[in-house]
């Protein structure tokens, strides 16, 4: 009998939790910055049953059999993809919701390492499936916190707490402007009108591998903490434009430039979404991604080829979306050239033999919620 067939015997309900395209704020949600992703239209889904046994037993679409633990796992126990599921249940039992044991079915339509965080749809799906079952009245935003700290400190992937904000709290037709720098985060939805103007969010998965739980993006973090302690600041992203002239380090000095200019970059593009500036939204982007590239050195060759190609056809902009070394790029476009462009950057991959990178379009989209 089929993993979903179990769990059609008994009472199992069905929830949803989007990944997210991250517009413009890259690396600012762990020293206190803003950021404005959306929730996409790509989601994680999670059938689950209670069960009365203490155990949790979950089986996904992209592997054979099914990983099974205790509902009193702690970090260490469950390793693989598996980590992720546990790291859900160790957090929100940590918060005094401890399951009493779940059969969870997941299936994604979110790519995989892609940088669009399935990660994080998955511990959110997890999280909005198990409150489900068990009837307790999570806060999105304690649930989103709930879900890092599964993914920092049970996954092991040191990120900041965007991904999940951006999956617990998407709205359909909305962006998100979310400030770290209060606790907890606030989350504003802010309406984003491009597909009525004629503009499309084209996202290329540049299949290029990228891994959070690697050096590089724990690298970033320590700089950053030590641009802090320099700078007597609790927060980076309050560092005032002329911080950088007291740094003498090189690095150091392009790490807090993005982190300045960013932060900047993120109330323009709250301007310009209002104003539907989409030419000004599409400038600050591509300004985003040459930050990225050139003074937090995070993008990668693919990245940098597609922000490339989606402009020299037309792009309004383009930049690499989340944490980077790999994963996915945006661009912003007229509705009419979304073919244009795939095409464009899809060739430009094969003339330097790179792997041909996936292309579609995404849409603003309702965070983790119950499907049925
Ligand atoms: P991203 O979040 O950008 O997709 P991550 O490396 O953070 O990339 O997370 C990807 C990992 O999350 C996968 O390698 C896998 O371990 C886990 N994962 C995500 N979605 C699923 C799923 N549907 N089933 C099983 N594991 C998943
Ligand atoms: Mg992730």
């Amino acid at each position: 009998m089929s993993a979903a067939d179990q769990l059609a015997e008994g009472e199992i309900g069905v929830w949803a939790a989007p990944g997210r395209v991250n517009l413009i704020g890259e690396h600012l949600d762990y020293v206190g910055g803003p950021a404005m992703p959306i929730a996409i239209d790509l989601a994680t889904t999670v059938k689950a049953r209670r069960r009365s046994d203490g155990r949790v037993r979950v089986w996904s679409a992209i592997s054979e059999g099914s990983v099974e633990f205790g509902a009193d796992t702690a970090p260490g126990d469950v390793k693989g993809w598996g980590r992720y599921v546990a790291g859900a249940v160790w957090s929100l039992a940590e918060s005094g919701r401890t399951t009493g044991g779940a059969d969870l079915v997941i299936s994604s339509d979110v790519p995989l390492g892609a940088g669009l965080s399935s990660s994080a749809a998955l511990e959110c799906g997890v999280g909005v499936a198990l409150a489900g079952i068990e009837g307790w009245e999570v806060d999105p935003i304690e649930m989103a916190l709930l879900c890092q700290r599964a993914e920092n400190a049970y996954a092991g992937a040191p990120t900041g707490s965007m991904d999940q904000l951006a999956s617990m709290c998407g709205s359909e037709g909305h962006a998100l402007l979310i400030e770290t720098a209060s606790t907890p985060p606030e989350v504003k939805p802010v309406p984003a009108h491009w597909v009525e103007d004629g503009f499309a969010l084209l996202v290329v998965d540049t299949r290029a591998k990228h891994s959070h739980a690697g050096g590089e993006y724990g690298k970033r973090r320590a700089q950053t903490e030590e641009l802090a302690t320099l700078l007597g600041l609790e927060s980076l992203a309050a560092a005032p434009p002329d911080a950088v002239l007291k740094v003498e380090d090189p690095e150091l000095k392009a790490r807090l430039r993005h982190v300045i200019t960013e932060t900047q970059r993120v109330r323009s593009a709250t301007r310009a979404l209002a104003a539907r500036d989409w030419a000004q939204l599409g400038q600050l982007m591509t300004a985003s991604h040459v930050s990225l590239r050139d003074d937090y050195a995070v993008s990668a060759p693919e990245l940098d080829l597609t922000v490339e190609a989606a402009l020299e056809h037309g792009a309004l902009g383009a930049r690499m979306t989340g944490g980077g070394f790999g994963g996915s790029a945006i661009a912003l476009v007229e509705a009419a050239r979304v073919d244009a462009v795939s095409t464009a950057v899809t060739e430009a991959f094969t003339r330097i033999d790179f792997t041909p990178p996936r292309t579609f379009v995404v849409a603003p989209s309702q965070g983790a919620h119950r499907i049925s």
